[in-house]
């Protein structure tokens, strides 16, 4: 049976949920679309991810600009991945930040990365021609970096926790509120994608690093907003799972010498009872286990997804 390619096949327009989880502090889900969020300072906005697209991007401002007119100072961007990045002119923002390497991924792999993700997942690229071209940072960091929100909001501490679903991913943390914007390093009833990822730190360290926190609401990449301790908790312990079941089945026919075909095969069949019906499982899980496959020959850099190189392995893998 042919599959449509990655999300070619997802045209149907998702329904967007605003919500106000503490003063102040926004989020905008998608049902499984990439989530955005904001933080009100005293006298100014921080975003935190901006979506495929300038005008992608405005319509969640739109949004926004009903709560508030405090320009954005800092337009937060979790890692380097295209369908969060490329709407970043929308905001105006007097900074752009990032984790240091995600700099270093734009640089290195931009263009391939939005030419990969456009191929991918085109409904979420509103208008492409409005992207005027890679989104650069202004401000990056290796480890952790605070902004004073002013007045008596506290502070909004952006921090790494290692490497994960890129190497360069970071979360946002409002200690005050104990409010998490987790990036795609944790996901609320949506696949993971690992096509860039660390799997072995991310499924031990970094997931341990993000739990740490304590968080009592969570905004993972996809899916609904964590509301409680118990729901952040299982909102990790979902995302660690994949990961694990992951790791077993395509560690378990690497070193049994099977192929990369047997591996997404045994992947498959683990995975797709508890996630096959959850956003972007079909899509993600050729390019995991490829990337994972490339791990465990030694290959620690990932290499470039380009959108030749996606349909090769969608081919070799899913195709069959
Ligand atoms: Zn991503």
């Amino acid at each position: 049976m042919v599959k449509p390619f990655a999300s070619t096949a997802d045209t149907t327009t998702k329904v967007e949920t605003f919500a106000e989880l503490a003063d102040g502090v926004y989020a905008l889900t998608a049902e499984g679309d990439p989530n955005v969020g904001a933080i009100e300072a005293e006298d100014f906005l921080v975003c935190f991810e901006a979506r495929a697209t300038p005008v992608a991007a405005r319509r969640w401002l739109d949004r926004l600009r009903e709560r508030t007119d405090k320009p954005v100072r800092y337009l937060v961007l979790s890692h380097y991945h295209a369908v969060r990045v490329l709407g970043a002119s929308a905001f105006d923002a007097a900074e752009i930040v990032t984790h240091d390497q995600t700099r270093v991924l734009i640089a290195e792999r931009g263009k391939q990365d939005w030419d990969s993700e456009y191929g991918r997942m085109p409904r979420l690229f509103e208008e492409p021609a409005s992207i005027p071209g890679l989104t650069w940072p202004t401000i990056t960091f290796s480890d952790r970096l605070t902004i004073p929100l002013g007045g008596s909001r506290g502070d909004l501490v952006l921090a790494y926790c290692g490497r994960g679903h890129t190497a360069g991913d970071i979360v946002a943390w409002l200690p005050g509120h104990r409010i998490m914007f987790a990036g795609d390093l944790v996901e609320s009833r949506a696949a993971l994608y690992t096509g860039d990822a660390f799997h072995d730190d991310w499924a031990t360290s970094t997931l341990d690093n993000v739990a740490a926190f304590g968080a009592e609401a969570l905004v993972g990449g996809r899916g609904a907003v964590a509301a409680g301790a118990d729901a952040v908790i299982a909102a990790i312990a979902q995302s660690r799972h994949f990961l694990d079941e992951l790791r077993r089945t395509v560690r378990w026919v690497h070193d049994g010498g099977g192929t990369i075909a047997d591996a997404f095969r045994a992947a498959h069949t683990a995975l797709a009872p508890d996630y096959g019906g959850w956003p972007i499982f079909e899509h993600c899980l050729p390019f995991n286990v490829q990337r994972y496959w490339d791990e465990l020959d030694g290959i620690d850099w990932p290499r470039i997804w380009t959108a030749e190189r996606d349909r090769e392995v969608w081919v070799a893998l899913q195709d069959q």
